[in-house]
């Protein structure tokens, strides 16, 4: 298959900090659009990978799967897309499309497995798929979403993993002006659920564990924030909530969470702390509570997000950088210590 040669940041091992590199994308096939990437996100699941938390990462590793930018070719028979319009790839780059999940709209949950944007067998050209952190993207133009025109382009970034990942589970348990939604975590997944929540009208509570962001989570539109290291301001919503939804990245005691949730309620993890939870089983049989959780989110669904988005004015809060400070960033998304999403301006990439 034909390729082209095209720059990159990325890794060959943990511990090695990222540098540029060349890498290959494919040549367009018919159905294919390509991207000149403008914005790239970086979400804690970039850092899970390049840290292997999970076991799995292919090396080397480019990763970035929050990806905005302008349409420089398509292929002889793209139907959506023209050249010079501003587009976004988020997780998903394939799927198999004839299952029932793909046929429903839900490639997330593909019978064959979803490719994912970065850190999943390619293919096309074998190897892993490499990431955002590049000068350009090639995909069917199936994955490739519209972005809407009154949107600032690099806080929009952001929405195509963070912004669907919370989406998602808002809409399933249907956030809305009768619910109470509580919101665990104030970081890139946790910002924008309290914008969200607070758009469909819900009553938002929102649990840190930082006392910094106690005040800002008021600003980002929550309702209450409760700073979750104390144990008396833990007891104010006890057995009030109708479904929380979990966006931490590592390891924590779910248990004081379930104890939050009304009858029938859900703590809906979307975060993906590496180590396996452990879940007291009173806190569930009692109340027929659950503890559930949430994958991103399908192609048609982070369209209607990104058009839910312009309707409300919604991005994330970010901090651009340059890539030459991407190993920077990651210390810092390390600590929390983001308010509340890196974004790299990717003209910095020359
Ligand atoms: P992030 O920006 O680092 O935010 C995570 C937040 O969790 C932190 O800001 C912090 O908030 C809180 N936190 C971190 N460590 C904690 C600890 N030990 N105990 C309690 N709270 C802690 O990360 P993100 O990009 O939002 O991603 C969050 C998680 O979602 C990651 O695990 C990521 O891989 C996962 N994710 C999942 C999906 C999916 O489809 N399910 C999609 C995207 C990302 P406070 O300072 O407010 O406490
Ligand atoms: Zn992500």
């Amino acid at each position: 298959m034909e390729t082209k040669t095209i720059k990159a940041f990325g890794t060959e091992a943990v511990n090695v900090p990222l540098h540029e590199m060349d890498i290959k994308r494919r040549e367009l096939l018919p159905h294919d659009v390509e991207l000149k990437i403008l914005f790239c996100g970086i979400c804690h699941s970039d850092l899970h990978q390049i840290k292997n938390d999970f076991g799995g990462t292919m090396w080397p590793i480019v990763p970035g799967h929050e990806i905005v930018g302008q349409v420089t070719r398509i292929g002889g028979h793209v139907k959506n897309f023209k050249v010079g319009e501003l587009a976004a790839i988020g997780c998903i780059v394939d799927s198999c499309g004839k299952c029932e999940y793909c046929e429903d709209d839900k490639e997330q949950f593909c019978d064959e497995g979803v490719t994912f944007s970065f850190n999943s067998p390619d293919k096309h050209l074998g190897g892993a798929t490499l990431g955002g952190f590049s000068e350009k993207y090639v995909c069917n133009e199936r994955y490739v979403l519209h972005v809407p025109e009154n949107l600032d382009l690099a806080s929009t970034a952001p929405l195509v993993c963070a912004g669907i990942t919370v989406y998602s589970p808002l809409i399933h348990w249907q956030a809305g002006p009768d619910k109470i939604v509580g919101i665990l975590g104030i970081g890139g997944l946790g910002h924008l659920a309290i914008k969200m929540a607070k758009a469909m009208g819900a009553f938002v509570v929102v649990y840190t564990t930082s006392p910094s962001k106690v005040e800002d989570a008021k600003r980002l539109g929550a309702d209450e924030a409760v700073l979750s290291t104390d144990a008396e301001q833990m007891k104010k919503y006890a057995r009030k909530i109708h479904f929380i939804i979990d966006t931490v990245s590592a390891k924590h005691d779910v248990n004081p969470y379930l104890n939050l949730l009304r009858h029938d309620g859900s703590v809906v993890m979307v975060g993906l702390p590496p180590e396996p939870l452990e879940i007291k089983a009173f806190n569930v049989v009692h109340g027929r509570r659950s503890f559930s959780g949430s994958n991103i989110g399908g192609i048609a669904e982070t369209q209607e997000m990104l058009v839910f988005c312009a309707e409300h004015n919604i991005t994330a809060d970010i901090e651009l950088i340059n890539i030459q400070q991407i190993n920077e960033a990651f210390k810092r998304l390390e600590k929390g210590d983001v308010h509340y999403r890196f974004v790299i301006d990717m003209a910095s990439l020359v």
